[in-house]
């Protein structure tokens, strides 16, 4: 599979559709007119109207779903000006977009047991590696935790549903499925022993659900990736506005910093300081 960064391109896609998936979401189908590389999830795109409707610098979003060789889409929650400057483009705009990016999450073979765990838009990710595990083979080995706050926050998930995993919801108010944060979701499946120990986890979302992942995965020594949502200028690798501190004895080296967009967006949790 291509490496991202390396066979990254700019396009000018067209909108071929948005549509709503929450009260402060939706999702972006675009198209280009040439192949995009098959890559791993966990890629990102930088997106801006091509028009100049939005601000200066382009915002990064995860590739949510590779539909055709040249169509593919992004999971989007409106925020402030570059989020809903993307939100008013509608079927026939011109995006401006820089794909792929970031490294993405390892995708193992297919008798590891994987458990993915997103939070709101953290689920961008991981429509994308669903479909890859269940093109493998793997999709009865792919157990994925998705929360929201209220049952209108968890994006789009009928798409999950209609993949061939297993798929618990949550949300934090109680109003569908669990009743719970994700990482108390999943805790209750590990003691019912429904995880197979040597399963690799992958999760994306918000910091207050990454910190709180993160240390369940240190009490638990689990083996842990994450997708980070540092704030970033360039996507790759220029402006060095992402950086964040590695472990001197992690797999990263002793360099003290790394940069979201190149070395990341996704870390085994070994690798940074977090
Ligand atoms: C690698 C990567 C992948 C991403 N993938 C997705 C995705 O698939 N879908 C999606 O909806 N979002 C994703 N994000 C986050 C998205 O890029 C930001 O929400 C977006 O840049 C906000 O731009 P804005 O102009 O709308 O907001 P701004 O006007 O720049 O900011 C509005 C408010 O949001 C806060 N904010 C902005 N960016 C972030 C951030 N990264 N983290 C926390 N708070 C922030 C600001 O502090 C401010 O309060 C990703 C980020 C990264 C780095």
């Amino acid at each position: 599979m291509a490496p991202s960064t390396a066979s990254a391109a700019t396009h000018t896609a067209q909108v071929v559709a948005s549509r709503r998936c929450g009260p402060d979401a939706f999702v972006m189908e675009l198209e280009v007119d040439r192949d995009l590389p098959d890559c791993r999830p966990g890629v990102f795109a930088m997106l801006s109207p091509a028009d100049g409707s939005g601000p200066v610098l382009p915002r990064p979003f995860s590739l949510y779903d590779l539909l055709t060789p040249t169509r593919l889409s992004f999971l989007i929650q409106e925020l402030g000006t570059g989020t809903r400057a993307l939100g008013k483009m509608s079927a026939g705009a011109e995006i401006e977009m820089t794909f792929p990016l970031g490294n993405g999450f390892t995708l193992p073979a297919a008798e590891r047991p994987v458990v993915l765990l997103a939070g709101g838009v953290g689920s961008a990710p991981f429509l994308h590696y669903a479909r890859q595990r269940v093109a493998a083979g793997a999709g009865d080995r792919t157990c994925y935790f998705m929360g929201g706050r209220t049952k209108d926050r968890l994006y789009d998930h009928q798409a999950f549903l209609d993949c061939d995993i297993t798929t618990q919801l949550s949300t934090d108010d109680g109003s569908y499925g669990f009743h719970g944060n994700v990482i108390a979701s999943l805790d209750s499946q590990r003691l019912a022993g429904k995880i197979p120990a040597d399963a690799l986890y992958c999760a994306c979302g918000p910091a207050g659900l990454l910190h709180g992942f993160a240390d369940y995965s240190r009490e638990h020594k689990l083996d842990a990736q994450i997708s980070l949502e540092t704030y970033m200028g360039c996507g790759f690798g220029v402006c060095n506005a992402c950086p964040v501190p590695t472990q001197p004895d992690g797999p990263l080296g002793a360099w003290p910093w790394a940069r979201t967009c190149q070395d990341g967006p996704v870390f085994p949790l070994t690798s940074i300081v977090f």
